[in-house]
């Protein structure tokens, strides 16, 4: 076997984010009674969330925001957006969704079978760009801890992937050397390119089948295809 570590991202590449997001919005749509303010249409809603969000996390990303204020803004614009200003936006949206989302438990097909069959042969370790409580929620409540050896949250850790930090510090907790090491991940910057900026294999999950530039040298459409490479 030329590996023996394996490392694994956890959101939109085994946590399924997008649908457990819009699930936990649907959920919200209705306990808050969202269409009594005047938001007729929840996929809009979702809409204006997701841009906003995805926005909001880049400027994380750059350094020029903070979390508090991500986490501020995301509903308030997405709100806004649809007509719905100042105290009429509803108290207390953003830490229900924050407290509701990871515990959600949706995740990309044959997940399970997949990391239990992996398990049986590698070392398998989590590498996430996101905040603690919340990756220990979903790890928890989606009983994926039992896969794994080790478990990296950027928050804790100081620094996101791409930066080549985050992997010196997994492969080291890990006990892994670089040339026994791949990551798996659906993010080309922050998995495939970090990854392999650090010096380590990696594979794209690519289940949108997205073309890809050159430098992404391996790639999988469905994560039971690592059994048959792996
Ligand atoms: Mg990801």
């Amino acid at each position: 076997m030329k590996y023996n570590h394996i490392f694994f991202d956890l959101d939109h590449t085994i946590w399924d984010f997008d649908k457990n997001a819009e699930e936990t919005l649907q959920e919200l749509y209705v306990s808050y009674s969202l269409k009594e303010l005047g938001i007729g249409c929840v996929n809009t809603f979702i809409e204006k969330y997701t841009y906003h969000n995805h926005s909001l996390w880049s400027s994380y990303h750059l350094g020029n925001i903070t979390k508090e204020q991500l986490r501020e803004a995301r509903f308030r614009l997405a709100f806004e957006d649809m007509g719905v200003c100042g105290s009429l936006i509803p108290e207390g949206f953003e830490d229900l969704y924050v407290r509701t989302c990871p515990t959600k438990t949706n995740l990309f097909p044959k997940a399970h079978e997949t990391l239990s069959y992996l398990s049986g042969k590698y070392k398998l370790h989590l590498i996430t760009n996101g905040f603690k409580e919340q990756a220990q929620t979903k790890i928890e409540r989606s009983d994926l801890g039992k896969y794994f050896d080790t478990i990296v949250i950027s928050e804790n850790v100081g620094v996101n992937k791409p930066h080549s930090r985050i992997f010196e510090y997994a492969l080291a907790g890990a006990g892994a050397v670089k040339e026994k090491s791949v990551m798996i991940g659906d993010s080309i910057e922050a998995d495939i390119r970090g990854a392999m900026g650090y010096g380590i294999d990696a594979i794209f999950f690519n289940p949108g089948r997205q073309d890809v530039p050159d430098d992404v040298k391996m790639q999988i459409n469905h994560l039971e295809d690592l059994i048959e490479i792996l």
